[in-house]
């Protein structure tokens, strides 16, 4: 959550124009971090952390800022003639993310009443450019973020870089547990742990479905029938569910277990994601005299999870779950959502071709356009083949964006396509969540883009996130960002593919 993190401001300065200006400088950047916390518009509290003059001061605020749990990141300004060598071993020691912000504290210049004394402390003109420089000559990652410091839209975009550095720091602590693991064979969904754990930092941990079957067994009738009534109130239903000698409350109270063993090994162990997988739900052989397992996959339990901020991910599909908990980290507060998605079939129809979005049934309820009913019908896959609960509903319409990350092998890669939902149709033979999108440029550039850049069929979507989010946290993680977008042309994107693979070789920074 937002409030457990702060950002750090730095006010780079020098005594060359004496004690005095620094003084002023200090009051004006007071006045400014006030001003942007007092503004409304960021999520995430600035603290003014004074002004740098040497060398000395910034690497002990750089290493504070590293030292300290609650830093999310650092912004820094030149408030006045900043000489940048005395940047050089702070930020070559800064490992939070960076937003230089090029700002001044006056805003039109005052033609009739300029003078010297005026100039001494409005000079971040140039102040920022030198400091600019020894970021771009250190290759330090960072954001640049040109405003004045009360224009809504500069705090806008200072905004959002708040939120994925929050998402980042929370991220680095992150835990995944897999339930059973990558579902066999499959590459796309699969990669290496360990660096991604060097890179993007959260940690991925396997979970043996027998432990979490002895949360499964702890978990009370009373517990059960509570969470029970609480879906009967929240979701549409059919009257006939509720009927406790039926073997649909059975399914939905199953469920209702299944989702509070769950929540509770993922509270127990500090885990803020999580997989599944549907050949892996407890004992294989439901006639077992001692069998303890799911009766049917806890797609319902998934869906609610998913909505209350765990990252998951289907059939093992870690990189994704980890990313969803990221997404859903950045989007809190936002209006209209995200969820984990699948590419499940697509629709030819000239120009409104489209591909439909579902999953078996683990689509969250966040981005519902109408109350998700709750309904149980029988599921044909997997180990347990079986009437199974799940939230059905079609996605509201708008524009929004699929992200994924995939492992290229020497580098991870994250793409990023612009999509529009529109309006999809009931599917009353297959009653699963789904939305239905039309990818940026059109349908078949879209689609193809996606294929020669190794996307998955695994998306985390989101409506409320803009493009910019994604290059900050591209830029903060340090990984390859590709996006398709209303100008993406099928051979510039094949070129842009082919030059970052010779930079990525050559060059990772
Ligand atoms: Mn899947």
């Amino acid at each position: 959550m937002f409030n457990e993190y702060e950002i750090w401001w730095v006010t780079g300065a020098q005594l060359l124009y004496g004690g005095d200006a620094v003084v002023k400088v200090d009051a004006h950047s007071r006045e400014m971090v006030d001003g942007l916390n007092n503004s409304g518009r960021l999520p995430v509290k600035i603290v003014y952390k004074g002004t740098a003059n040497s060398s000395r001061e910034v690497t002990e605020i750089m290493r504070a800022a590293n030292s300290d749990a609650r830093c999310a990141g650092v912004i820094t300004w030149m408030h006045t003639f900043s000489p940048a060598k005395m940047w050089i071993h702070g930020l070559q020691q800064l490992k939070k993310p960076l937003l230089h912000f090029h700002t001044q504290y006056n805003a039109e210049i005052p033609w009739d009443t300029m003078d010297m004394d005026f100039m001494n402390l409005n000079q971040s003109a140039h102040g920022d450019r030198e400091f600019g420089h020894i970021t771009a000559r250190l290759h330090t990652r960072r954001k640049v973020v040109v405003g004045h410091w009360t224009d809504t839209a500069t705090q806008d975009r200072i905004a959002v870089w708040q939120r994925v550095a929050a998402a980042w720091a929370d991220a680095q602590d992150m835990l995944i547990l897999r339930f059973g693991d990558q579902m066999n064979n499959v590459a796309v969904t699969d990669g290496d742990k360990v660096e991604a754990e060097m890179q993007l930092g959260y940690h991925v941990d396997y979970c043996p479905v027998s432990k979490l079957m002895e949360y499964y067994k702890k978990v009370t009738d009373e517990d059960t029938k509570a969470l029970v009534a609480e879906y009967f109130r929240l979701y549409a239903h059919a009257p006939e569910l509720e009927d406790p000698s039926t073997e649909g409350y059975l399914k939905v109270y199953n469920s209702a277990k299944a989702e509070l063993a769950l929540r509770a090994i993922l509270t127990d162990k500090g885990a803020k994601g999580f997989t599944t997988n549907f050949d892996d739900l407890g004992t294989a052989d439901i006639n077992d005299p001692k069998f303890v397992g799911f009766d049917q996959i806890p797609g319902l339990a998934s869906q609610r999870l998913m909505a209350e901020g765990y990252g998951f991910g289907a059939e093992g599909d870690w990189k994704s779950a980890a990313l969803l908990r990221t997404v859903w980290f950045m989007s809190q507060g936002l209006p209209k959502g995200c969820s984990f998605l699948e590419d499940y079939t697509l629709n030819f129809d000239g120009a409104n071709s489209s591909i439909l979005q579902a999953h078996m049934l683990e689509v969250c309820p966040l981005i519902a356009a109408e109350r998700p009913r709750l309904e149980v019908h029988f599921l044909g896959i997997g180990i347990r083949k079986s009437l199974t609960a799940r939230l059905v509903f079609t996605s509201k319409p708008g524009a929004g964006l699929a992200a994924t990350i995939v492992d290229m092998g020497n580098r991870f890669r994250l793409i990023v396509n612009d999509v529009n939902c529109i309006e999809s149709k009931p599917l009353p033979k297959l009653p699963v969540a789904s939305a239905l999108w039309i990818p940026e440029p059109d349908f078949a550039t879209g689609a193809a883009a996606w294929i020669l850049a190794g996307g998955t069929h695994h998306s985390c979507f989101s409506y409320d996130l803009t493009p910019e989010y994604w290059e900050d946290y591209a830029e903060i993680a340090g990984i390859e960002m590709l996006r398709i977008d209303k100008d993406t042309t099928i051979p510039a994107f094949k070129d842009r593919i082919r030059w970052n693979e010779v930079y990525y070789h050559l060059f990772k920074y």
